[in-house]
């Protein structure tokens, strides 16, 4: 019994850790990623996700609906 609870304990703690916050690299502006990466703070992306970007964002792909919207962005721009 104790065994059990210890590896369900230990399973949910590695759901929850570090890293796995999202698989996915977002977009965001720019000026909050800088400012994230002094305070730690987390940013809103452009999907809408709240998240702490990672120091080596190549580590993750990037969020789609992020990219989706950034490149509507950059065509709207452009008009
Ligand atoms: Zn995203």
């Amino acid at each position: 019994m104790n065994t059990t609870d210890v590896n369900q304990k230990t399973e949910s703690e590695i759901l929850i850790d570090e890293g796995d916050h999202d698989r996915f690299s977002h977009y965001a502006r720019k000026a909050d990623i800088v400012e994230s990466a002094v305070t730690g703070k987390p940013v809103v992306a452009l999907c809408g996700k709240v998240w702490v970007p990672d120091r080596n964002p190549d580590n993750f792909p990037l969020c789609p609906r992020c990219k989706d919207l950034y490149e509507q962005k950059k065509t709207q721009e452009k008009n």
